[in-house]
């Protein structure tokens, strides 16, 4: 902690806020202030696009190799300090030191995978079809980016969008949640220290997010924003974004269904409910948030699941043996336990879990409700907590119309031993991932992303690159 920055990270310099701001950031377990950062205004803002335009044209000509080297050793750094890096996220935003450790691994992931990417950027070349022409292909970084990160992942989201926008070339202005900022500073140091050029990568952290980033959108010279967070605020930055007409890719909230058939196998199903429901401790965009159970097997995969659950250790995440940390603030708190209650005032019973524990922390059990009815607010609202809602359905076509009855489309989740059904339901579902028996769909190598109003555009995998490059198409008569 003591070597971790505090400051600005603007032209490749630590610095303070102009005004001198500072902002604190607390560990979500205890209640303490672990840091002062220096919190930015527009002035900053405004330095920090500075240094990114001036930077832009110099780096978009440096060799692809040069930026794949760069992010490789990036990726060597963060895995050589995975240990640190965790504890920092541990401190910051709560998760276990096991799970700290495990987005470590999977942040640098996204450093090795467009390191790798980088020196695979192709054009074409060929005659057009009137034979009078032809044309030369070519893609160029898109400009300088404004990436806007939300907490939950306070590393693994900074890579996923750092690293294919080194790669392809384009300057950066991060601007991370204020609830964790101190990852991303670390994340700077680290791609100082493995070379990366003064300029490449600037880093606003500030509790004036619209002061800070409106006129960035606004002003003309930021020519692409690529956020992740909450789909009201992705709405919002999408209609500031209209202005200067800049390119937009939006990872937004998820309500994702998690089906189990009858002919599913429920150890599979619930292994898979762990993961789905339990990773982070619920606070994942792609978290399980409605249980669609046939109703053949609804009671058996709900006592089981609550077993599992009610079996899990709540607590500090730096303690050992700790499987569910505190949730991210006491706003995030409340809000989980409103559901809870509007879902039990509607008729749902709590298998496990349900009750907010005494003492310093934002601690909250991990819980399993059944007899959901359909009206309650959290089938439509993100829970971001460790609440499994579980609702029966007894036929396929009810569960997928009930399923798609959302505004969201991120992930759905479909457990199921027939091979047919498994591909029809995936199919008719409206997402942008399906978890085939499996809790978890995340991996750097695949397109992340959603449909409807989950999102615009995928990150990671072959495509993540394309977010940040244009096409250029040369005519060249043919004489
Ligand atoms: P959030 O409130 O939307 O905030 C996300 C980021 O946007 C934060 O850095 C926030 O800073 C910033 N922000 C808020 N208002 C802004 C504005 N007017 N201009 C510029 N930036 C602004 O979301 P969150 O609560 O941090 O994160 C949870 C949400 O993220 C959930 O909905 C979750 O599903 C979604 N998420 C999606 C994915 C995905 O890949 N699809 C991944 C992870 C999380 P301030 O806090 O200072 O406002």
């Amino acid at each position: 902690m003591t070597d971790t920055p505090t400051q600005l990270f603007i032209g490749g310099a630590w610095a303070d806020a102009a005004d001198g701001a500072t902002m604190p950031v607390d560990d979500p377990a205890t209640g303490e202030i672990l840091a002062h950062v220096a919190d930015a205004g527009a002035k900053d803002a405004q330095r920090a696009e500075e240094a990114a335009v001036q930077a832009q044209e110099q780096w978009a000509r440096t060799a692809p190799r040069v930026r794949s080297e760069i992010l490789r050793r990036a990726y060597e750094i963060v895995v050589e300090r995975t240990d640190e890096l965790a504890h920092l996220m541990t401190a910051e935003m709560g998760k276990p030191l096991a799970e700290a450790r495990g987005e470590a691994a999977y942040a640098a992931e996204f450093f090795r995978w467009f390191s790798e990417e980088a020196v695979r950027i192709d054009g074409g070349h060929g005659v057009l079809p009137d034979g009078r022409n032809r044309m030369l292909l070519s893609r160029r970084p898109v400009g300088p980016c404004l990436l806007i990160t939300p907490w939950n992942f306070p590393l693994a989201m900074g890579t996923r969008k750092i690293g294919p926008a080194i790669a392809a070339g384009c300057t950066m202005i991060l601007k991370p949640a204020p609830q964790t900022p101190l990852s991303s500073l670390a994340l700077a140091a680290i791609l100082k220290e493995a070379g990366l050029p003064d300029g490449v990568l600037n880093v606003v952290t500030t509790s004036r997010a619209g002061e800070v980033c409106e006129p960035l959108l606004r002003g003309g010279r930021i020519r692409k924003v690529s956020f992740t967070g909450s789909t009201n605020v992705g709405r919002l930055l999408l209609a500031q974004s209209a202005d200067a007409v800049v390119r937009t890719s939006m990872e937004l909230g998820g309500n994702a269904p998690f089906i189990v058939f009858e002919d599913a196998d429920l150890d599979k199903a619930v292994d898979g409910a762990m993961v789905a429901k339990m990773r982070n401790m619920g606070e994942a965009c792609t978290a399980a948030n409605r249980f669609f159970v046939h109703s053949s097997v609804a009671e058996e995969f709900g006592r089981r699941l609550a077993e599992r659950m009610g079996a899990l250790v709540v607590g500090p995440g730096t303690r050992d043996g700790v499987d569910v940390g505190p949730l991210i603030d006491r706003v995030g708190r409340a809000k989980v336990e409103e559901l809870v209650a509007d879902a039990v005032e509607r008729g749902a019973r709590v298998l496990v879990g349900g009750r907010t524990p005494e003492g310093p922390g934002c601690f909250y059990p991990p819980t399993v409700l059944v007899d959901v009815a359909s009206d309650s607010r959290l089938m439509d609202t993100e829970i971001f907590g460790p609440v499994a809602a579980i609702l029966t359905f007894d036929d396929e076509d009810e569960v997928i119309r009930r399923a798609n009855d959302t505004p969201w489309g991120l992930v759905g989740y479909v457990f199921t031993e027939g091979l047919d059904r498994a591909l029809r339901v995936s199919e008719r579902l409206e997402v942008g991932m399906v978890g085939l028996n499996t809790g978890l769909v995340s991996n750097p190598a695949a397109p992340f992303g959603g449909v409807k109003q989950s999102g615009l555009g995928r990150e990671g995998g072959r495509v993540g690159i394309d977010e940040f490059l244009e096409y250029q198409y040369v005519a060249v008569p043919v004489r």
